[in-house]
């Protein structure tokens, strides 16, 4: 029988949204929705001392984010530690996981041996009871772990939903430490209680699992529960082929999203980074969900195209309503310590910019010229802003303090400027630009006057 769809994200709250749990995050959701199924979220804080609230915080902010609204949940495992406890309990009677007393300094003494001997580190399964067998006397004042009794031999055999099939024999897999010293267990024993309890029917999660997938499939039959399906996605890669890791720049959802990214071009381009749907490069969210079905996941590592990823914003940019942009240039440009009133001149300035921009940042960059000093570069100042062009300058400067403050009005103003000094239009325009706007180029030069109040106009212009 066929279960319900039902998939699920469980980001560990040690950081911020990484963009590799994103795309896992979206891969499930995507999934979910294309089969009418559902999507859950769950909060993996097992790792008491690295787990923070404000981790969890922007995790949560992340996830709206880029609009992945999820069905169940945020389920918090640490507030499911009786339901594991019991689990544990039943384990332990049954015989499938049993306590071991190794204290560290007995487990490195029986690594450093294999390691002689010059055979692969494992536990050996020194408490693992056997039929005939004689436990060690428990040792005082040792806190136990308690151990997953895995099966000897046979193999652990699963069609990962991206990877295929994969094989692995439980002789090279260890008796998995599920619950620590401190009594708190582990990740690969509450994931598997979790999906079971939440009635995960599809995992998909980052390939750094694949290993731990034959230890959970064990657990999963020991409790006699039925598994889920798996897909583990390959990683990211860096523009420099490297894993994508902080300390090659940004790899967290928040970061792009201060950058200046749209939700809508992050979903379009994270949905790529590992999925195909023929060639398309550029689609809705309702026709990623359309499209999603599982099939044609990449086996092998995306690689982060930071162009690729702002020429994919700079199609949304295009497509967002000045509106819309403005609203997000004014959060821009206030985290710069620049007021920028919403209203019609801001969307105007929308209007005017926007195809040239690849994010809000450059949007804001482009507006800030409005509301903020400039100060133009020695060289331009040098380059544009010759003796020869003073005197026409002045006349400029003159002419608009009196015409009709409009983008025709300002257009006739300055041809009468060059016709009176036989100049040519970019001499002049350059010229103001570089004194306005602070660069020397911009896009025509009337539309650009005309939306910033004529003072600051022409106070610029007479700062020469
Ligand atoms: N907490 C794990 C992680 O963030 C989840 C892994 C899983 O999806 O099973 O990597």
């Amino acid at each position: 029988m066929r279960r319900k769809v039902r998939t699920r994200i469980a980001p560990s709250p040690t950081g911020f949204l990484h963009l590799g749990t994103a795309r896992t995050a979206l891969y499930s959701w995507a999934y979910a929705r294309h089969y009418g199924g559902e999507f859950v979220l769950r909060i993996e804080d097992t790792d008491v001392a690295r787990s923070t609230q404000d981790s969890v915080d922007q995790i949560l902010a992340s996830l709206r984010w880029l609009g992945l609204d999820y069905d169940e949940g945020p389920f918090y495992q640490m507030q499911r530690l009786d339901r594991y406890r019991a689990v544990i309990d039943q384990m332990l009677a049954a015989g499938t996981a049993y306590h071991c007393y190794c204290t560290p300094d007995e487990l490195t003494a029986m690594r450093d041996a294999q390691k002689e001997r010059g055979e692969k580190t494992h536990y050996d399964g020194r408490w693992r009871p056997e039929p005939g067998k004689t436990l060690p006397p428990v040792p005082e004042g040792v806190p136990p772990v308690v151990r997953f009794s895995n099966p000897p031999e046979g193999d652990v055999t699963w069609d990962d939903l991206v990877k295929g099939p994969i094989t692995i024999n439980n002789r090279e897999i260890d008796d998995l430490i599920i619950v620590r010293p401190d009594g708190v267990p582990t990740y690969n024993f509450c994931v598997v209680i979790d999906d079971w309890d939440m009635e995960i029917s599809h995992v998909f999660r980052g390939d750094e699992h694949v290993n731990n997938t034959p230890w959970q499939i064990n657990i999963f039959n020991a409790l006699g529960a039925p598994l889920p399906l798996f897909g583990h996605v390959p990683v990211i890669l860096g523009d420099d082929g490297q894993k994508l890791s902080k300390r090659r720049g940004a790899v967290s959802v928040t970061a792009y999203e201060e950058a200046g990214y749209l939700p809508e071009a992050m979903l379009n381009y994270l949905s790529r980074l590992g999925w195909s749907h023929g060639d398309d490069e550029l689609f809705s969210r309702e026709q990623l969900v359309q499209w999603f079905d599982g099939h044609h996941l990449s086996k092998s590592p995306a690689q982060w195209d930071a162009a690729k990823l702002g020429w994919v914003n700079s199609h949304y940019i295009k497509q967002t309503s000045d509106t819309a942009l403005a609203a997000l240039v004014a959060a821009q440009l206030q985290r710069r310590g620049i007021e920028a009133p919403q209203g019609e001149a801001l969307t105007a300035m929308c209007a005017l910019f926007k195809d040239r921009c690849a994010t809000t940042a450059e949007l804001a960059d482009w507006t800030a010229m409005y509301f903020a000093p400039v100060s133009p570069s020695a060289e331009d100042l040098e380059a544009h802003v010759t003796e020869a062009v003073g005197p026409a300058l002045e006349t400029l400067a003159e002419k608009l303090a009196s015409c009709e403050w409009s983008k025709p009005a300002i257009a006739a103003v300055i041809k009468e400027t060059l016709a009176a000094h036989s100049l040519k239009m970019p001499v002049l325009a350059h010229a103001v630009r570089v004194l306005v706007c602070g660069r020397a180029q911009t896009p025509s030069i009337d539309a650009v006057l005309a939306l910033f109040p004529r003072d600051m106009v022409i106070a610029r212009l007479q700062a020469v």
